[in-house]
């Protein structure tokens, strides 16, 4: 019998005949607690590749997740498959009557150079682009601060000087110990050490932290 990858623990033998070029995986997500008594919660999935898709059984126990999953599996193989899109434009379908999906259809979308039916990447005007003609999509003015990658991050050897910085103010405070930092992603900067918090709050304050600027009086505190 075929066994199936689990995500701790040993490797979970399968009890429905699976055939051997299906890869499976399974595991549990531990116990539930509620109101009506502990549960577990497991889960078993599929990746069939005729017809490609992925299939996935939820239960109590493993045992219980692999038959549901099983069940899906048979209903895929047996099923006269009427596809839609719902709410999709990039081609995905899903059938009515099964838990088959898969890239069936042409997307909606068009390439706006070549008008070819694509969904391969769109600018920040909604704009599409087929794989060919991706060149040519122009940089989004106002990227995301938080998931663009192009968001510049504090460079180590900076961090290192205002850590320095950091150490040297809280030393002088008479405050002795390790100093921990954390950088947001947004570039707001804390110092920790000996239970004090430095908070720098004003690109000024981090200035002169690192050294680079030289303060007519001192204006940053320690704060609790
Ligand atoms: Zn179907
Ligand atoms: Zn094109």
């Amino acid at each position: 019998m075929k066994t199936a990858r689990k995500s701790f623990g040993e490797d979970y033998e399968c009890k429905q005949p699976w055939p051997e070029e299906i890869f499976v995986q399974c595991g549990e997500s531990g116990v539930v607690f509620s109101k009506e008594g502990n549960y577990g919660t497991a889960f078993f999935e599929a990746f069939p590749k005729s017809p490609s898709c992925f299939l996935r059984g939820e239960g109590a126990t493993v045992e219980e997740a692999e038959e549901k999953c099983w069940n899906s599996y048979q209903k895929v193989i047996s099923c006269d498959h009427e596809m839609e899109r719902r709410n999709r434009t990039d081609g995905y379908g899903y059938c009515k009557h099964c838990s088959y999906s898969s890239m069936v259809f042409e997307p909606l979308t068009k390439c706006c150079k070549c008008n070819t039916p694509t969904a391969y990447s769109k600018d920040h005007n909604d704009k599409y682009y087929c794989k060919k003609h991706k060149r040519f999509k122009p940089k989004d003015p106002n990227p995301s601060k938080y998931f663009d990658d192009s968001y510049q991050r504090t460079p180590r050897k900076y961090k290192k000087l205002l850590k320095k910085g950091a150490t040297k103010k809280f030393r002088d405070g008479g405050i002795l110990g390790k100093v921990k930092y954390q950088i947001g992603v947004t570039g707001s900067k804390k110092f920790f050490c000996g239970g004090k918090v430095l908070n720098i709050m004003f690109k000024r304050q981090e200035l002169m932290l690192a050294g680079r600027y030289k303060p007519k009086r001192e204006g940053d505190e320690y704060s609790d």
